[in-house]
Parts: C-alpha cells; sequence; structure tokens
C-alpha cells in the first residue's frame, strides 16, 4: 500500500510519520523548504483548555507523546484585566482552568505590569513552551528512518483518479499512490476541489507577531505568557525578547501571510495598556494564517474512498499534532482508536455532508 501526503507542515509531516509504519509514504509540499507556511508562523505554546472540547481531548491525548519526544518546558499563564472587564475575566478564567491572583502576586510573574490598569489576575502553571522545530523534525526523522520520500518544490496542480488511486501531478514531477492525505493547511479545499472532492468551508484566518526588545532591558527568561481578555492580545518571552501578538482573527484567502502595520499597532496599543515600558520600536514582525472548519474542530479522516483529510488545525496544530497524527493512522489502518468515540466523530469529515442544514456558533473563546 502507498500514500502521497499533500503538505510539509505539521499536519504532514506527522502524518508521513505515522503512515510510513506500514506503507510507502511520498510527502509532497509545494516550497524550498518544510513548515514555511502556518508551521514556521506559530507561537508555539501547548495550553491544555484552549479551543472547544473535542480540541481539548486531542490536546490532551498529546501530552503524552509530546512530553516523551521532550518538546514542553514549563511557561504558566497569566491573565490580566481591567475592573470593568471582571465579569467577561471570570468567565474566561475559569475556562481556561486558571487561578485568581493578587495584582502584587501577578507582579512578581510580570513585573512590567501597569497597576493603573491592571486589577484583576489569574494564572496557570501548567501551560508549557512547544518546541516546534524539535517535534516537526522529531516526526520527519520517524518517516525517513521508515523509507518515507519528501519532495519539496513541488506544488501539486493537478489530481485525477487513477484505478483505485491517485495520480498528482506538479511542474516537472509526478506521483501515484493508493491513498492521498490532504494536509495542505490553508489550500486544503483547494486541494480537494482539484480532486474533484467536496470542500469542508475550511476558513484561514491572519494572525500577526511583533518581536520587540525586552522592555527595559528585563531578563524576560522565566516570565509566563501574559495575555488580555477576548484574545485581544497575548506577550510571550522568546530567545530572550518578547513576543507580541494582537491576536486578530482576520479571514483570508490562502496565500503567504504577512503581518498587517495598522492591526500590529492596535495590538500594540492593548498590549501598552496593561504595562509600564512603551513599545518604542518592532524589531521584526510576521504572520500566518490559522485555518478553520466552521465548528472549529480538525478535520481528520475519509468520506470519499482512498482520499483523507487532516486539516483546519487552527490554532493548534502543534498542540495536538501527535493525537491527531495517530487518529489518521488508525482510521487509515481501519484501527480502533484510543481516543473516545464521541471526539472521533466530531473529527470525522463526514460531520460536513449536511452542511446546509447546520449552524455552527463561535464558542465563547475561540482558539
Ligand atoms: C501566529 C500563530 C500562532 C500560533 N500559535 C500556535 C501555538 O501556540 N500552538 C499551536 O499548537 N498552534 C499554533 N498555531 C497554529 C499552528 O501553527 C497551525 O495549526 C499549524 O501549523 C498548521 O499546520 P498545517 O501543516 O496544517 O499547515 P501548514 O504549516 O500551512 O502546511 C501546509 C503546507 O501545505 C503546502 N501545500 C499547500 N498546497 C499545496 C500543493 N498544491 N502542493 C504541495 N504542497 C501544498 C503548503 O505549502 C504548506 O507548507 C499558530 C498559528 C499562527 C499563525
Amino acid at each position: 500500500m502507498s500514500a502521497i501526503v499533500i503538505g510539509g507542515g505539521i499536519a504532514g509531516v506527522s502524518a508521513a510519520a505515522e503512515l510510513s509504519r506500514d506503507r510507502h509514504v511520498t510527502l509532497i509540499e509545494a516550497e524550498d523548504h518544510l513548515a514555511h507556511h502556518a508551521s514556521g508562523r506559530s507561537a508555539a505554546m501547548f495550553i491544555e483548555d484552549y479551543g472547544n472540547a473535542t480540541i481539548r481531548a486531542l490536546s490532551r491525548a498529546s501530552t503524552g507523546p509530546l512530553q516523551d519526544a521532550g518538546v514542553l518546558s514549563p511557561r504558566g499563564a497569566l491573565m490580566l484585566a481591567r475592573a470593568d472587564q471582571s465579569e467577561i475575566f471570570d468567565t474566561e478564567h475559569r475556562s481556561f482552568g486558571m487561578t485568581r491572583l493578587s495584582v502584587d502576586e501577578a507582579a512578581v510573574l510580570f513585573p512590567i505590569l501597569n497597576r493603573d490598569t491592571v486589577t484583576l489576575a489569574a494564572y496557570r502553571a501548567d501551560v508549557f513552551d512547544l518546541d516546534t522545530d524539535l517535534l516537526l523534525h522529531g516526526f520527519r526523522k520517524r518517516a525517513l528512518a521508515n523509507g518515507a520520500k519528501f519532495v519539496t518544490r513541488a506544488r501539486i496542480d493537478k489530481i485525477v483518479r487513477d484505478g483505485d488511486g491517485w495520480q498528482v501531478t506538479w511542474p516537472g514531477g509526478e506521483a501515484r499512490a493508493d491513498l492521498l492525505v490532504n494536509a495542505a493547511g490553508a489550500w486544503a479545499d483547494g486541494v480537494a476541489a482539484m480532486a474533484g472532492i467536496a470542500q469542508i468551508g475550511l476558513q484561514p484566518f491572519r494572525r500577526s507577531m511583533a518581536r520587540i526588545a525586552a522592555p527595559d532591558g528585563h531578563d524576560v527568561t522565566r516570565w509566563p505568557l501574559a495575555e488580555g481578555l477576548g484574545e485581544g492580545w497575548y506577550a510571550k518571552p522568546d530567545a530572550g525578547k518578547l513576543i507580541v501578538s494582537p491576536s486578530e482573527e482576520h479571514p483570508m484567502d490562502p496565500h503567504d501571510a504577512f503581518s498587517d502595520d495598522m492591526v500590529l499597532a492596535e495590538g500594540l496599543d492593548r498590549y501598552q495598556e496593561m504595562v509600564t515600558p512603551p513599545v518604542t520600536r518592532i524589531e521584526h514582525s510576521w504572520a500566518g494564517l490559522r485555518t478553520f472548519a466552521p465548528d472549529r474542530a480538525l478535520v481528520i479522516g475519509s468520506r470519499d474512498p482512498g482520499f483523507f483529510w487532516l486539516a483546519g488545525q487552527g490554532g493548534y496544530g502543534f498542540q495536538t499534532g501527535p493525537a491527531a497524527a495517530r487518529l489518521l493512522g488508525d482510521l487509515v489502518a481501519g484501527r480502533q482508536s484510543e481516543l473516545p468515540p464521541e471526539v472521533v466523530s466530531a473529527l470525522l469529515p463526514a460531520r460536513f455532508e449536511n452542511l446546509q442544514n447546520r449552524t455552527f456558533p463561535t464558542p465563547p473563546i475561540s482558539g
């Protein structure tokens, strides 16, 4: 049995590692190198109580493998709010499983907080930095050791059914396999259309990031992730500096995303309201696309013979990566998954078969 995996981000590379255990796998990536798009632009965090119940189940199931891979290190997360935000603060800090702190306690963890504005704080210690490079390259090494082939600079522009399998073509090359795995991130619906498969309704949303110098020359190494309410901003230590995100969710067509100066400025304003040192300069900025299915859970599995989805990773592609890839492997092999059946059915693409009859309310904390 053979499989072609389309996409060289965390989804595709983890799928290649999983499927190459018992089949010939060829991974095909359009760009010059792996993780060029969303997978190279994340905040690299693991937050167990982030996203809806299905996402949380996948994140929990990924915790053991992520620990075994040695990619998690303690960071902690601190939520900060103004007095007039107490109602939403109560909902959000509980939803993230955080404990209330006094402002004095919060200031020990995050010494730049602005006591003129911050009156509410909550903290959770078991939030982790996730070494995304190590995770992705660990999966890559496993796939290569199992004999998988990686082809880069190969943008697939034609997919046809070929007997019981698939033929894919890119400028200067082609490949054939029994199975096709669509791990094309923001482009996954386009890949399905190319194969003559009904789309899911995936929507990419841009999220930007700015790197700034350590405020007032502080040693930020042990500071927690600090965040505002309603995903208004977050700031995280990164290589001795801070990365600050406006946490925007702007719908976009699939493309090589870049940050928007105005959006960054507005997000930095929301961050600045809660801290004392001013931001004088952005050292570097970037953006990536977080791609969601209409109900904000991943799409894993098949509803058309030989065509499997591993898509809709949204803002959780790394922290759900190991369990998502394992489920894909189980579904391809026809094995029983260790995940609860209700979680598996909430991930299957078949849930979108009668899309026109359903509505998907956005959950209060959307991820
Ligand atoms: C700012 C930001 C912060 C984030 N923070 C976190 C976080 O803290 N924790 C977390 O878990 N997640 C986070 N995420 C989400 C995470 O980065 C994504 O969920 C994940 O990277 C998606 O991986 P992917 O493999 O599905 O997509 P991608 O990495 O985009 O990979 C898809 C690949 O498919 C390729 N492709 C598309 N079409 C074709 C074609 N026709 N032929 C060949 N190749 C093709 C593309 O070139 C691309 O490389 C964040 C994302 C962003 C943008």
